[in-house]
């Protein structure tokens, strides 16, 4: 029998944890399949670690890991997709959100061959605020990124055992899931659901985060901002180059007339920007390849279920 893993990053999750085991075991049960549940406590700092402690004692399909501090969601997946053993992998939230009653429908999926079943949530129920957020940043994300990103598309998927060896294979220190999910390619099927709001506890995302994960996910997947920038070097300097000749035979013809401060001010203050863009662009390219030279491990466990 295959056996699916079920991947479960938690970040202050303690009163998810029974809840969400109860509701994927009434589930799971009956499938035709072995299954094992993989936490990984990123670093919580409420009772999450002794909430998984106590569940895995009495439970012989729940693992679990823990980390010496917080190192995020990213890295909380990788280590749950590098410890999960089964034949298909499931990421889910500890929350929740990812509602358990689609696994039977998923694992279908896989048995039927595909590699990615991806779960999308609509945006039934969701702050117009928000919606029209996230709009906006697919459209843009999807003119700047070399690969396709679905909105609601997210971290709720079942992956092969080759899928998940080949996310494996990519080992960068800045991961954005969701570019190396579409990356990877593989043959894919979709399902719809309907969006949950989230168990206990609050949601880690601020407005803040979220720009920066936005920002993250343009710098990290092409060098599109850098093409960019020199687009931007071309037009001012052919501009600049016509400008000189324009005022060059102004002068021979009309003799020269000193007042020039406005052209001038503008184009110190026009540039002085660009320039100072363009350095900001570079430079979040070279904080990126300085993080990766370093080579540092994307977490630390500081505990696992099996020792
Ligand atoms: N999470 C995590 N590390 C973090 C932040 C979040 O492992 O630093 C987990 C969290 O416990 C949850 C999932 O990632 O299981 C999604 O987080 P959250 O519900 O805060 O995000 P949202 O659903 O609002 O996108
Ligand atoms: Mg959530």
């Amino acid at each position: 029998m295959k056996k699916l893993s079920i991947v479960v990053p938690c970040y202050n999750e303690e009163s998810n944890i029974a809840p969400f085991y109860e509701a994927v075991k009434s589930h799971v049960d009956g499938l035709p399949l072995r299954y094992e549940l993989v936490f990984v406590d990123d670093g919580s700092s409420d009772n999450t670690l002794a909430a998984l402690r106590q569940l895995s004692d009495k439970v012989a399909e729940v693992r679990y890991l823990s980390f010496s501090r917080n190192f995020g969601k990213e890295s909380a997946m990788l280590a749950g997709l590098q410890y999960a053993e089964g034949d298909a992998v499931l990421i889910m939230d500890g929350d929740l959100q990812h509602p358990p009653r689609l696994i039977p429908d998923m694992w279908q999926h896989f048995e039927e061959g595909y590699d990615q079943v991806i779960a999308r949530r609509n945006r039934n129920g969701e702050q117009v605020r928000r919606k029209w957020l996230t709009k906006l940043y697919y459209r843009l994300m999807n003119n700047f990124v070399d690969v396709p990103l679905v909105d609601g598309a997210g971290d709720f998927r079942l992956l092969s055992r080759r899928a998940v060896d080949s996310l494996l294979q990519m080992t960068e220190y800045n991961r954005f899931s969701k570019g190396l999910f579409s990356w990877i390619g593989f043959k894919e099927k979709m399902i719809e659901y309907d969006n949950e709001m989230r168990n206990e506890g609050t949601s880690k995302w601020s407005f803040n985060s979220l720009l920066n994960y936005g920002i993250d996910g343009v710098i990290s997947f092409n060098n599109r901002p850098l093409r960019l920038a020199i687009y931007a070097g071309i037009f001012i300097t052919v501009s600049g180059f016509l400008y000189i000749i324009f005022n060059l035979f102004n002068a021979l013809i009309h003799g020269v007339e000193t007042p020039g401060y406005f052209t001038t001010i503008s184009a110190v203050v026009l540039l002085g920007g660009i320039q100072l863009l363009t350095l900001g662009i570079i430079g979040e390219y070279i904080g990126r390849i300085y993080y990766e030279t370093k080579k540092r491990p994307h977490y630390l466990v500081q505990e696992k279920d099996r020792e």
